[in-house]
C-alpha cells in the first residue's frame, strides 16, 4: 500500500491528451504478457481496429481471467471475459428452500455450471472461470479484475462489470469497503491498493471519479449539485471523457476510502430524493492512472540509452495513461419486471435502455460485427474506449441458488454466454438440409408410387388380355379336335358297316350256286377274293389316312398347350416384377419413417436453436440468448412458456399417435429417435397426461422390457423418470410392473447413464407417501441400492436423493400415525450404504444422505440398528458441520430427544 499523505484534492480533471499520447505508441510494438505469470508465452499486440472509434493508440489484447491460461492464451483479442460467482444460500433461502436443492450446481474445476432443468436433468454452460459460494473476495479479485488492473497501469483500458438480479451478490463483488473484516474488501477496494502500490507518488498521478447513471442521467457522486453531466468523445482519439465531472487524486488508500464513503452517502441521498433505490440505477467508478514512463521500462528507454543527455532532455516525458471503469449495473430483473411493479414507463424504458445496448455491443463485438452501436446509450458512450477492442474487460455476473429464481438466474447466465463469442450456426444448417432432403424424398416418393401403381395397373391389363387370349386359342383347338374325331370316326363306322354288309350278300349267293356251277364258282371266288382284298388294301390306307390326320391334330394341341405354358411363365415374370415394386416401395416407406422421425428429432431440436435465436442470435448448444431481449419480450419471458409453445407446435404437426406410434416401428433407428422425442415430450409436465392418455406409458414399459438396444432402454427409463415426477403416473408405473422392469434394466445395464435414469426413475417413485410398502415389497428399494455398484457419482446422487425422499415420506407417515415399526430402509439394508456416504465429498449425494439419516433419527425405534451401524458417529457430525443450518438443528434436535442416542452417548462418554 502506498504511503501518501492522506491527503486529495478536489478538482476538474483535464482529460485532453495532446502532447503526451506518444507513451500508447511507445507501448505498441511491445510483447504483451497476458498473464502476469512470466513463464507464460507472450503474444505480440495486433493493431486491431478500435470500436467504432479512429484511435490506433492503444491495442486490445486477450484479457484472462487468470487461472485458466492454457485457454485464455487462445482467447479471442478484445473477447469479454466472463466469469460467474454464485451466492451462498442467504438466511432465508436456508428457511423456504431447505427441502430443494440449489437450482444450480458449480464444477469449478471444469469451470462449467449446471443449470437444473429438473430434479434429474441439468443443462451445462461454460464460463471462463466459475466462483462457487465458497470463493472468497480475493480469489474472485485475482481471477475477474487482477488481469484488467494490470493492463491499467501499463496503459490499457480496462472495464470491470457486474452483471445480475439484485441482491444475487454484484455491490458485494465490487463494492464492499471491508471495514468489519478485511478479508471481505470488494474490488474496488483491491484494485486501488494494487495501483497504489505500483505507481510513484513522485512521479505518477492516480484520479477518481464516481458517477451514477439513472435513467440516462448522469449524475456526479462526488458532487450531488452536478446532475446532468455530459459525455464527450474525441473523434481523433477516441477517448472519452467527462470535463464537468469531480476529479479527486488519491494518494492514499485511506482518502479512497473515504471517497467511496462519500460516494455511497450521496448516491442514497440522491435516490432517496428521485424516490428510487441503487438496484435501479448503474453506479461508475473511473480511474485514471497516468504514470511517468521515463527511467523505467520505456520500449525507447534501452535503444536509446546512448543518447546523449542533451537529446534526453529534448525529448518531451512519456507519459503512460490508463482508465479503469468499474461498473455496478442496475440489476438484470429490473427489466422484466418493470411493467408489474407499477414503475413509470420512463423509467422502464431508460433501465431498457442502457443494459439493453450494452447488451447489443457486447453482441456486436462477439460476432466482430462490422457495426457496433456504441451510441444507443449513454452507458455504452462511456464505456466505448474502455471495452471490446481497446482494452480488457472482465464481466462477473452474479447468480443466486434459489430455485425460485430459475428463471432469473437462467436469463443472467444467457446474458453471460452470449457475452462469450460462442458461434453455433451449424445445427441450423443442418437442419434445413434435412428438411429439404425430407421434402424432396417426399416428391421422389409420391412420383415413384404414381409411376407404380401406373404400371400395375399396365401389368394387370396385359396378363387379363393374355390370358383370355390363350383360353380362346385352346378351347378353339379343342373344339376342332374334338368334331375332327367324331366326323372320322362316323366315316369309318359307315364304311365298315357297308363292307360287313358286301360280305354277307356275297356269302349267301355263294351258298346257292353251290354243286352246279362248283366250277364257275370256283372262278367267281377267286375274283372274289382278290375283290375284297383290293377293298381291303383300300380302307387300309383310308385308316392310315385318318390315324395321320389324328396325330397332326394332336400335334397341334400339344403346340397350343405349349404356347398357353410360356403365357403362364410371362405371368410369372411379371408378378415377380410386381412383388419387387412392392418391396421398393416398403423400403422408401421405411425410408420415410426414418426421416420423419429424424425431422421431428430436428424439428424439436431446431424449435429449442430457434427459440434461442429469437431471444439474440447465435449460440452454443447451451443457448447463447440476448437475454435483454428475451426479458422485454413478455411471450418469451421465461424458456419455460418458450418450451411448452414449441411442443404444443409439436403435437400440432405430427400428433402424438404418431409419435407413439413410431416407438413400435421395425427401424431401430426410428425407435431410437422416437424415444428420444417423447422422453424430450415428458421433460414438460404439460405433456406428460397426454402421453400417458395416448398409452405412451405403456408402449415405453414395454420397450424397457423387451427392447435389446440399450440406448433405447436408456432413453426410455429417462422418459419413464420424466413421468415419473407425477403422482398418478408414480401409481401407474407401479402397477403395471414398473419397478421389475426397472430392476431388470438396471441389471443388464452397461451404461452408467442408463444406470443414472432408472436411478432417476426409482428416486422419484421414494417421494410418494402412497407407495412406499409397495415399493420396498416389490423390491424398489433393493434394486436402488443394487445400482450403487456402479460408483458414478451422478448415479450415487440419484440414489441418495431417492432414499432422501424414502427416508422423509416414511419420517413424515410416522409423525402422522400412519407407520409403525423400524423403517423399511434398515429392513432393506440401506442404513450401511447411507452412514458410509453421509460424509461423500460429492455436496449432492452428501446433502441427499445427511438429509436421510437426519428423517430415519427421527424415530425412536430406528435409534438402535442406527447406532450399531455407526451412524450416532455421523449424526454427531451433521449437527456441528453440516452447512446446512435446517438439517443441523433437525440432526440436533434427534441427538437430544432419544432416549437411546442419550443414553449410547452417556455411555461412550460423548459430552453431547
Ligand atoms: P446486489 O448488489 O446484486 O443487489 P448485494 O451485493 O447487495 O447484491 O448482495 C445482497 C446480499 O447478499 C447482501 O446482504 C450481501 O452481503 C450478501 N452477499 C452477496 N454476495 C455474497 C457472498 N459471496 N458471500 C456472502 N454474502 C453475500
Ligand atoms: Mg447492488
Amino acid at each position: 500500500m502506498a504511503s501518501g499523505g492522506g491527503i486529495y484534492r478536489n478538482g476538474t480533471h483535464r482529460n485532453s491528451l495532446k502532447g503526451t499520447t506518444t507513451t500508447s505508441t511507445a507501448s505498441t510494438d511491445r510483447p504483451f504478457s497476458l498473464n502476469s505469470d512470466p513463464s507464460k508465452p507472450a503474444v505480440k499486440i495486433k493493431s486491431s481496429s478500435l470500436v467504432g472509434s479512429s484511435s490506433g493508440s492503444r491495442k486490445s489484447s486477450p484479457g484472462s481471467l487468470g487461472g485458466g491460461a492454457a485457454k485464455d492464451d487462445a482467447g479471442v483479442p478484445g473477447r469479454v471475459r466472463v466469469a460467474v460467482r454464485l451466492r451462498p444460500r442467504n438466511a432465508e433461502e436456508s428457511v423456504a428452500d431447505a427441502d430443494f436443492a440449489d437450482c444450480v450446481e458449480l464444477q469449478q474445476e471444469l469451470k462449467r455450471l449446471k443449470l437444473r432443468k429438473n430434479n434429474w436433468d441439468t443443462d451445462t454452460y461454460e464460463f471462463d472461470e466459475v466462483l462457487t459460494e465458497f470463493a472468497s473476495q480475493k480469489r474472485v479479485y485475482e481471477v475477474v479484475a487482477k488481469p484488467v488492473v494490470e493492463g491499467v497501469l501499463n496503459g490499457y483500458n480496462g472495464t470491470i462489470m457486474a452483471y445480475g438480479q439484485t441482491g444475487t451478490g454484484k455491490t458485494y463483488t465490487l463494492g464492499r469497503l471491508g471495514e468489519e473484516d478485511t478479508a471481505n474488501r470488494g474490488i474496488m477496494v483491491r484494485a486501488m491498493e494494487d495501483i497504489l502500490a505500483e505507481v510513484s507518488p513522485e512521479r505518477d498521478t492516480v484520479s477518481v471519479s464516481y458517477l451514477q447513471l439513472y435513467m440516462e442521467s448522469l449524475q456526479d457522486l462526488l458532487d450531488p449539485t452536478k446532475d446532468n453531466i455530459s459525455i464527450i468523445e474525441d473523434h481523433k482519439s477516441g477517448d472519452v471523457s467527462l470535463p464537468g465531472a469531480t476529479v479527486v487524486e488519491i494518494r492514499d488508500q485511506q482518502s479512497f476510502l473515504e471517497l467511496l464513503r462519500l460516494g455511497e452517502a450521496h448516491r442514497h441521498a440522491a435516490n432517496t430524493k428521485l424516490n428510487t433505490e441503487s438496484s435501479r440505477s448503474h453506479a461508475l467508478l473511473m480511474v485514471h492512472v497516468k504514470r511517468s514512463v521515463k527511467g523505467r521500462e520505456s520500449a525507447h528507454s534501452s535503444e536509446n540509452s546512448n543518447n546523449t543527455s542533451m537529446s534526453k532532455s529534448l525529448r518531451p516525458p512519456l507519459v503512460r495513461k490508463g482508465k479503469l471503469v468499474v461498473v455496478d449495473l442496475a440489476g438484470s430483473e429490473r427489466i422484466d419486471k418493470s411493467g408489474i411493479e407499477g414503475h413509470t414507463r420512463e423509467e422502464a424504458k431508460s433501465i431498457n435502455l442502457s443494459l439493453s445496448a450494452l447488451g447489443k455491443c457486447i453482441n456486436a463485438l462477439a460476432e466482430n460485427s462490422a457495426h457496433v452501436p456504441v451510441r444507443d446509450s449513454k452507458l455504452t458512450r462511456l464505456l466505448r474506449d474502455s471495452f471490446g477492442g481497446t482494452a480488457r474487460t472482465s464481466l462477473v455476473i452474479t447468480i443466486g441458488p434459489s430455485p425460485r429464481h430459475r428463471g432469473e438466474t437462467a436469463s443472467t447466465i444467457m446474458f453471460g454466454q452470449r457475452a462469450m463469442k460462442v458461434e453455433n450456426m451449424l445445427k441450423l444448417k443442418e437442419e434445413f438440409d434435412y428438411k429439404s432432403l425430407a421434402r424432396r424424398l417426399d416428391i421422389q416418393l409420391d412420383n415413384l408410387i404414381m409411376e407404380h401403381e401406373r404400371k400395375e395397373k399396365e401389368f394387370e391389363a396385359e396378363i387379363g388380355r393374355i390370358t383370355t387370349d390363350v383360353q380362346n386359342r385352346i378351347s378353339e383347338a379343342e373344339r376342332n379336335y374334338a368334331d375332327a374325331m367324331e366326323k372320322e370316326r362316323l366315316k369309318y363306322q359307315k364304311d365298315y358297316m357297308e363292307s360287313i354288309k358286301k360280305l354277307e350278300e356275297k356269302w349267301m349267293m355263294n351258298q346257292q350256286n353251290q354243286g352246279s356251277e362248283r366250277q364257275e364258282q370256283m372262278v367267281h371266288t377267286a375274283e372274289e377274293v382278290a375283290e375284297l382284298n383290293k377293298l381291303l388294301s383300300k380302307e387300309t390306307s383310308l385308316r392310315k389316312a385318318a390315324e395321320d390326320e389324328v396325330n397332326n391334330l394332336k400335334s397341334q394341341l400339344a403346340q397350343l398347350k405349349m404356347s398357353e405354358a410360356s403365357g403362364n411363365s410371362e405371368i410369372l415374370k411379371l408378378r415377380k416384377m410386381l412383388e419387387g415394386e412392392v418391396s421398393q416401395k416398403k423400403k422408401l416407406e421405411g425410408e420415410i419413417s426414418i426421416l420423419q422421425s429424424q425431422l421431428l428429432h430436428l424439428s424439436f431440436e431446431s424449435d429449442k436453436t430457434r427459440r434461442r435465436l429469437d431471444r439474440g442470435g447465435a449460440g452454443n448448444d447451451t443457448g447463447g440468448l440476448d437475454s435483454l431481449f428475451s426479458q422485454v419480450r413478455p411471450q418469451l419471458k421465461d424458456s419455460g412458456n418458450g418450451e411448452k409453445a414449441s411442443v404444443a407446435r409439436l403435437f400440432e404437426q405430427v400428433g402424438l399417435q404418431k409419435i407413439l406410434s413410431l416407438l413400435e416401428a421395425e427401424d431401430a433407428d426410428v425407435r431410437i429417435h422416437a424415444v428420444k422425442v417423447v422422453a424430450n415430450l415428458a421433460a414438460e409436465e404439460t405433456n406428460q397426461e397426454k402421453i400417458v392418455e395416448a398409452g405412451g406409458l405403456k408402449t415405453l414399459l414395454t420397450l424397457l422390457g423387451s427392447s435389446e438396444d440399450e440406448t433405447i432402454r436408456r432413453v426410455a427409463a429417462g422418459a419413464l423418470a420424466n413421468l415419473a415426477m407425477n403422482e398418478t403416473n408414480q401409481e401407474l408405473i407401479m402397477s403395471q410392473g414398473g419397478i421389475s422392469l426397472l430392476s431388470m434394466t438396471a441389471t443388464n445395464a452397461k451404461d452408467p447413464q442408463t444406470l443414472r435414469m432408472v436411478a432417476g426413475a426409482l428416486a422419484n417413485l421414494c417421494g410418494n407417501d402412497k407407495l412406499q410398502t409397495k415399493l420396498s415389497g416389490e423390491g424398489g428399494l433393493k434394486a436402488l441400492l443394487g445400482i450403487v455398484k456402479c460408483g458414478h457419482p451422478d448415479v450415487l446422487a440419484q440414489v441418495a436423493r431417492g432414499i432422501a425422499n424414502f427416508a422423509k415420506c416414511e419420517s413424515r407417515a410416522s409423525t402422522q400415525g400412519n407407520k409403525s415399526g423400524r423403517s423399511l430402509l434398515i429392513e432393506d439394508r440401506a442404513l450401511p450404504w447411507i452412514v458410509q456416504h453421509s460424509n461423500s465429498d460429492a455436496s449432492p449425494i452428501r446433502r441427499h444422505v445427511e438429509l436421510a439419516l437426519c428423517h430415519l433419527a427421527q424415530h425412536e425405534v430406528n435409534a438402535k440398528d442406527m447406532i450399531n451401524e455407526g451412524a450416532l458417529w455421523e449424526l454427531i457430525r451433521i449437527s456441528q458441520d453440516c452447512p446446512r443450518e435446517d438439517i443441523r438443528t433437525l440432526a440436533h434436535r434427534s441427538l437430544t430427544s432419544s432416549p437411546t442416542f442419550i443414553a449410547e452417548m452417556r455411555q461412550l462418554q460423548i459430552d453431547y
